[in-house]
């Protein structure tokens, strides 16, 4: 008695165009419930062929159980639910790359001086910037301030340093001076290689390289070396550095700048067409 009471396990045919399921809810299911193509097979068709079939006999052989439904909808769910999961940590990355993209285009040069060394501002060339700056043997003319050092003493050597630039300015000048205490006269090409053995052997640089040629400051000859190494394995810089001697005293003029910063490279060429000698 109770069973009569519990309606009857409904069947589900698949539809072979869109794979989903109607319920077989009637004897007069014919078209798809999701996309309304016809079904292949139908009850009416299918009960001229079985006289006395019933619609279930018809849904245990061309459809699938209440029971197979229900786990073949869960299985669904399941499926779309991580689809949103994946779709929720990809918008989540999404949002991450925009913020850092338009971060770095906010703070662009502040992240790059992270992993570069700084740029000359262009405002460094203005003429109104340059000075003259005169030391022992030469003078020239600088867009920065030159602060002395206190005097260093080296075997055989006394050596009195002038600076300008570093990190903020993207370019540093620096002149070094020094008299040799028991040599009353020095070889130019001598003095121009110690100068940069000193440079190669300096920490932190490496790949270091240079070409060198002879030139004319008021008619006596002078050493300008142009080269270039990497800071600290990751900032390529380049640098000029001028060597003029007389008697026992060299002057060295060494300006560095990164090395693909044109500004750096157009100060340093204008500081070394002006000098001349005292
Ligand atoms: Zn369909």
């Amino acid at each position: 008695m109770h069973r009569q009471l519990t309606p009857l396990p409904m069947n589900y045919m698949k539809c072979l165009h869109c794979s989903e399921h109607s319920a077989l809810k009637s004897e007069y299911l014919t078209f798809c419930d999701a996309c309304g193509k016809k079904f292949p097979v139908i009850y009416k068709d299918w009960l001229a062929q079985h006289p006395g079939g019933s619609l279930e006999a018809f849904g245990r052989e061309y459809g699938i159980s209440e029971a197979e439904f229900t786990a073949l909808e869960r299985r669904k769910a399941r499926k779309a639910g991580f689809t949103g999961r994946k779709k929720l940590t990809l918008a989540a990355a999404i949002a991450v790359f925009v913020v850092c993209t338009g971060l770095s285009f906010l703070y662009g040069p502040y992240l790059m001086a992270v992993f570069r060394e700084p740029r000359v501002s262009a405002g460094l060339l203005e003429e109104a910037q340059w000075r003259t700056f005169r030391g022992h043997l030469i003078r020239m003319q600088s867009p920065l301030s030159l602060k002395p050092e206190s005097p260093e003493d080296r075997p055989n050597m006394r050596v009195k340093a002038f600076q300008a630039g570093g990190k903020t300015d993207g370019i540093v000048i620096r002149m070094e001076e020094s008299v040799y205490l028991s040599q009353s006269s020095i070889l130019l090409e001598t003095a121009a290689q110690q100068t940069a053995r000193s440079m190669e052997t300096r920490s932190g640089v490496s790949r270091f390289s240079y070409t060198s040629r002879e030139l004319q400051i008021d008619g006596q000859p002078a050493l300008l070396q142009q080269g270039s190494y990497v800071l600290r394995e990751t900032a390529p810089m380049a640098f000029q550095s001028l060597i003029f001697v007389r008697g026992g005293s060299q002057v060295q003029l060494l300006v560095t700048h990164a090395a693909d910063d044109a500004t750096g490279k157009q100060a340093a060429d204008k500081i070394m067409t002006s000098i001349h000698l005292n």
